[in-house]
């Protein structure tokens, strides 16, 4: 759902404007590079963000002038685009695709951006003032929850939904155009959604986020509209406490790249900047079976388990973890004893176990 939305009145008509260009065409690039950041104007105060470490002054309105073409440049370098300093294709390609509401802050050393401030506690609550009627309260709750397990995951951040007069720390809306707090949405694409950092921002508004109903809003697998879950996941970011990422690929970087629902490196180390990694113990989680001896574990790689035991019918089985795990495989045999399993290399597992002629047998995996 990558739809270009030339025709918004911040998203200029046609490429090849340059240094000296003059109209209406400039001045929608004026208004988007404000929109974003990239010139100074009221958005980086509504949304908290520093000011002068994004912008160049203000440009002339209608005139492509020397601020417009540093902004510009700005803009192509934080997206990764040539350098021209011109309206060129690929860069009103990608200011005509869907995106966050919030603006761009131009990095300093670390590819994750941090805006400085967070919450000063842990336990933080959300709550709903309304619903979209494009899917269920069921569904968008649940879309919600998916969104903020991933940040719970690699934080020691948990969030509890209360009601709306409870005074949520961070408030869900969806709302149409102006809705109040000088970032109006844009009808349907462009501008999907906006999230305000922590407390004290903003005041009231400060770690609320915002979702256009303008747009189709989905959790359907392949997305038929925009992915909730996806888009939350990013303004959760904002709410957090992050900005946006140049990193191509990550969940904070500014434009909507489809159902992307997992966190990435990159989105981990901003917030583990921020609030710590979080390590703890989890489970017990039963992983089924029916064991006839105790278990014997190995690992050859980061991210692989491989474990072994021996079943009601005396054979090894084996059951294993990458990314999730596996069902249970029978490896044969007679053990009378536990097996023991160890690696030493990538790919290699030696299990051993007691036979019936009470010898050690070995079986190995190369
Ligand atoms: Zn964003
Ligand atoms: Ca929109
Ligand atoms: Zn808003």
């Amino acid at each position: 759902m990558e739809t270009l939305t030339k025709g918004k009145e911040y998203v200029p008509q046609a490429a090849g404007l340059k240094q000296g260009s003059k109209g209406n065409d400039v001045v929608c690039l004026q208004r988007y590079l404000s929109t974003f950041g990239y010139t100074e104007s009221a958005i980086q105060s509504a949304f908290g963000v520093a000011a002068g470490k994004a912008a160049v002054p203000a440009p002339k309105s209608g005139v492509f002038d020397d601020h417009t073409t540093q902004a510009l440049k700005h803009f192509q370098e934080f997206n990764h685009l040539p350098v021209t300093g011109e309206l060129d294709e690929p860069t009103l390609a990608l200011m005509s695709k869907p995106r966050c509401g919030f603006p761009d802050t131009r990095p300093d050393a670390a590819d994750f951006v941090l805006q400085g401030n967070k919450w000063t506690k842990n336990a933080l609550t959300y709550g709903f003032q309304n619903f979209s009627p494009d899917l269920t309260q069921a569904q968008i709750r649940s879309a919600i929850q998916q969104a903020l397990a991933q940040w719970s995951s690699v934080t020691p951040l948990t969030f509890t939904e209360v009601p709306f007069a409870s005074t949520p720390d961070m408030v869900i809306r969806f709302v149409a155009g102006d809705h109040g707090d000088g970032s109006p949405f844009d009808g349907p694409s462009g501008i999907l959604a906006h999230g305000f950092y922590p407390p004290p921002n903003g005041g009231a508004i400060a770690g609320d986020l915002h979702f256009d109903e303008a747009e189709t809003w989905t959790v359907n697998l392949p997305p038929s509209g925009f992915d909730l879950v996806a888009v939350a996941l990013h303004e959760f970011g904002h709410t957090l406490g992050l900005a946006h990422s140049t990193v191509a690929g990550a969940v904070m970087a500014p434009y909507y790249a489809g159902a992307h629902r997992n966190l990435e490196a990159d989105d981990i180390a901003g917030i583990r900047a921020l609030y710590g990694s979080g390590t703890r113990w989890y489970g017990w989680e039963s992983l089924g079976g029916v064991l006839a001896s105790g278990p014997g574990v190995s690992s050859w790689a980061n991210g692989r388990l491989d474990v072994f035991v021996r079943g009601t019918d005396n054979a090894l089985w084996h059951k294993w973890y990458q990314g999730g795990w596996s069902g249970w495989e029978s490896l044969g045999g007679v053990l009378t004893s536990s097996p023991d399993a160890v690696s030493w290399g990538s790919g290699r597992i030696d299990v051993f176990g007691r036979g019936t002629d009470n010898a050690l047998w070995h079986k190995w995996f190369a």
